[in-house]
């Protein structure tokens, strides 16, 4: 059965795509069936790892809106053992479109069921918001995977974030956990950097994890080719930093 983890964080830029992407990546290099899941209108995570949006026709809109199978909507990726299921910008509608549905907040939840005895990571790359598409990936996952960028005010909107997550857990999904904090975009020629590692540390203690991802010109290049870093550039540091963390989550398991 898989382990399902939202990556989320509604700060945009934080590497909540370069997360998704690459773990899934690591997990899946590691031998382990991944499955992606795009849940931002944006696509990114989508065209990241390869899939033309132009060449998609149904997506996770019409699973979550019209109850579209989501086996049928599962596309392979060019990296052995990872799947993703795409989003669109059709998915710009889901938000308002959800509002007056039945169920509105375990839509995602009962499609995942329907497939997760298939894989053995699901990671859910979240929207840059709160509303109701973040709320089914909570519903639907065991654990939320927060990556939190190494700037000024860093800490800003993440009580907003826990309060989603308490709230999801009281409602919909009393098992729900942190998996973890990642610290992204890292940069050792600045004392900022330094400094939010020990501000986050001292909030978020033994659960942040001990890989830092530092900035890496390749990871930001990697998704143009439709690439995962592990097969843009294997010898990259970004290559070897998401491998690591790989390494720390299936420690958890
Ligand atoms: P989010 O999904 O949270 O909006 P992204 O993963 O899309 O964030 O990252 C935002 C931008 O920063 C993207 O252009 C991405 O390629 C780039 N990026 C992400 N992580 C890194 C990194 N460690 N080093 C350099 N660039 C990065
Ligand atoms: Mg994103």
């Amino acid at each position: 059965m898989a382990r399902i983890i939202s990556v989320a964080n509604q700060k945009g830029g934080v590497g909540k795509t370069t997360t998704t992407v690459n773990l899934g990546a690591s997990l899946a290099y590691n031998g382990k069936k991944v499955l992606l899941i795009d849940t931002d209108a944006q696509g990114n995570a989508t065209s990241g790892i390869g899939v033309k949006k132009s060449e998609v026709k149904k997506d996770i809109y019409d699973v979550l809106v019209n109850e579209y199978p989501i086996a049928n909507v599962i596309k392979p990726t060019s990296r052995e053992g990872l799947d993703i299921v795409p989003a669109t910008i059709q998915l710009a509608g889901a938000e308002i479109e959800l509002t007056p549905m039945m169920a509105r907040e375990s839509r995602l939840k009962s499609a995942i069921d329907e497939i997760k005895d298939q894989y053995d990571y699901i990671l859910i790359d979240c929207p840059p918001s709160l509303g109701h598409l973040t709320i089914n990936a909570f519903t639907a996952s065991d654990s939320i995977l927060i990556p939190v960028q190494c700037e000024y005010y860093a800490l800003e909107g993440l009580s907003q974030l826990l309060n989603t997550v308490r709230l999801v857990q009281k409602h919909f999904n009393p098992e729900l956990q942190i998996e973890g904090v990642l610290l992204t975009m890292f940069d050792a020629r600045t004392n900022l950097g330094a400094e939010v590692v020990e501000e986050v540390r001292k909030y978020f203690r033994e659960r942040v994890y001990d890989t830092i991802i530092p900035r890496n010109v390749r990871l930001s290049e990697a998704p143009s080719h439709g690439m995962a870093i592990i097969d843009y550039d294997p010898r990259s540091r970004g290559a070897e930093v998401y491998l690591a963390l790989a390494k720390e989550v299936l420690m958890n398991e």
